[in-house]
């Protein structure tokens, strides 16, 4: 399943933002279609506690193309600078990562989700973010999701796309449902 792109792949930096739904999903079924292409894809999740999601589950049947890791504990307490501290310990240990991995052309595509929250958040620095996008393989894909992109990067990304938020569920007290949601 490991393959090459070809010489004149055009690596293009995307991102899901907005409020509505659909972000990390769009970022998912991206790899979805890459993964059927014989590309490696390489997803690093920002924030996320460890539930299963059935993404994680579905990966385990991909033969090994997609590789998932999460960095983070889930709930951000900001009243507890604990909690505070160990998320950016959880973050920056996850942007180092990110440097390495899409730097190592091991993977032709590799997707940060909520990296923007993370920057948003001040977990990270959103300088770093920017330094490892703009210095980025050429021929590595790269997507990052999350609210509030901050305006540097949609300045760098060949595509935008903001999820807007007309409906959503969660509005008339409906919990989030299996294989929706996680
Ligand atoms: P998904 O993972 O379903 O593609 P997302 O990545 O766009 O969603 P996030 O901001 O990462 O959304 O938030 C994740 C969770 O928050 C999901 O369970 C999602 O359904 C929910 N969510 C997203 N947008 C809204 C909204 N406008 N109102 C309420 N809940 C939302
Ligand atoms: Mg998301």
């Amino acid at each position: 399943m490991v393959g090459k792109l070809g010489h004149n792949t055009v690596g293009l930096v995307m991102v899901f933002t907005g409020d509505g739904k659909g972000k990390t999903t769009a970022a998912l079924g991206t790899a979805l279609r890459a993964w059927g292409q014989g590309m490696r894809v390489c997803v690093l999740q920002f924030i996320k506690g460890n539930w299963t999601t059935g993404e994680e589950k579905a990966i385990k049947y991909l033969n090994k193309g997609i590789e998932l890791r999460r960095f983070g504990a889930g709930f951000i307490d900001f009243n507890d600078e604990e909690s505070v501290a160990r998320h950016k310990k959880d973050a920056n240990e996850g942007l180092a990562v990110a440097r390495l991995v899409i730097e190592s052309r091991q993977y032709q595509m590799v997707i940060l989700d909520e990296i923007n929250y993370a920057v948003s958040y001040g977990l990270v620095d959103k300088n770093e973010l920017v330094d490892i996008v703009k210095n980025k393989p050429k021929d590595v894909h790269l997507i990052l999701t999350g609210r509030n992109a901050p305006q540097e990067i949609i300045e760098i990304a060949d595509l935008v796309t903001k999820m807007d938020a007309v409906k959503h569920p969660y509005k008339k007290g409906i919990a989030a449902q299996r294989g929706i949601e996680y």
